[in-house]
C-alpha cells in the first residue's frame, strides 16, 4: 500500500532534502510544488508580464507549460517550462526575489493546485510546499510540517547558493527569506499554515538520518493501522 505524504513549512528548512531522501527510501515519487511558482515566475519576468492586472495573467497563464522530467542520472525531475529545462534559472535571486509575489495571485495558485491534484491521483507521491496539507491535499495520509530556526535556515541557504554566486551576502539571504516567509503566511489565499493534523518536524538540531528515521516511523506507522 502506498500513501500521499505532504511536507508544508518555511522557506529553507529542508524540505525537499528530507522529502527527496524519503522519495528515495520509499520508492516514491517526489514534486517539488515550489518550482511551480518559480517557473511560472521566470516566465513572468523574461516576458515583462505587468501580474498587477488580471488580463495579463490570464493570458500568460494561457501560454504556460508546465512538466516535470525525470533526470536519468539523479533520478529526481526537473523542471521544464514550454519545452525548456529551466531548473537552473529557477533557482536564482533574481527569481527568489519575487516568487511568493506571484504565488499570492489567486489564478496563478488555482492553475498550480490544479495540476498538482492531478499527479496525486496516484498514490506513492510525496509533494512539498506551503499549503500541500491544507490545501491541495487536504486528505493526505501523512501530513509533515518543518520548522527550524531561522539562523539554521540562513545558513544553509547562504551555503547552497554561494557555491553558485560569490557575491551573494548572509545578508541578502536573511531578508529574503523573511520576506517570503512574511509574504507567505500573509496572503489572502492558502496562506502557509500548519495542518490541524500535520505532524511539527523541528529539524535545527536534527541530522538528516535522524529525520529520515523519524519519518519512516510514521509512514510506517500508518501503514500497519
Ligand atoms: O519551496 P520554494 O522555496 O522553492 O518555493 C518558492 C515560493 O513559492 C515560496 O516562497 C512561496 O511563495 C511559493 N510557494 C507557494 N505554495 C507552495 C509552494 C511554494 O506559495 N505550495
Amino acid at each position: 500500500k502506498k500513501i500521499v505524504i505532504t511536507i508544508d513549512g518555511y522557506s529553507s528548512c529542508g524540505k525537499s532534502t528530507l522529502a527527496r531522501q524519503l522519495a528515495r527510501q520509499l520508492n516514491y515519487v517526489y514534486i517539488d510544488s515550489g518550482a511551480m511558482y518559480r517557473a511560472i515566475t521566470l516566465y513572468f519576468i523574461y516576458n515583462r508580464v505587468q501580474w498587477e492586472l488580471p488580463e495579463a495573467v490570464a493570458e500568460a497563464l494561457s501560454n504556460i507549460e508546465l512538466e516535470f522530467v525525470p533526470n536519468e542520472q539523479t533520478g529526481f525531475s526537473e523542471m521544464h517550462l514550454n519545452g525548456e529545462n529551466v531548473e537552473h534559472q529557477i533557482r536564482e535571486m533574481l527569481v527568489a526575489d519575487k516568487v511568493s509575489d506571484v504565488a499570492a495571485i489567486g489564478a496563478v495558485r488555482e492553475f498550480a493546485v490544479a495540476q498538482q491534484q492531478k499527479m496525486g491521483a496516484q498514490k506513492g507521491i510525496i509533494m512539498d510546499g506551503r499549503d500541500i496539507g491544507t490545501t491541495v491535499f487536504p486528505h493526505a495520509e501523512l501530513k509533515i510540517f518543518m520548522t527550524a530556526d531561522t539562523a539554521v535556515r540562513v545558513e544553509r541557504r547562504f551555503k547552497e547558493l554561494y557555491a553558485k554566486n560569490p557575491q551573494i551576502t548572509i545578508q541578502e539571504v536573511k531578508e529574503n527569506l523573511e520576506r517570503r516567509d512574511y509574504i507567505d503566511t500573509n496572503r489572502e489565499i492558502s496562506p502557509l499554515r500548519k495542518a490541524e493534523d500535520a505532524i511539527i518536524l523541528d529539524n535545527s538540531n536534527l541530522t538528516m538520518d535522524e529525520q529520515l528515521d523519524l519519518a519512516i516511523q510514521w509512514v510506517d506507522d500508518i501503514l500497519l493501522v
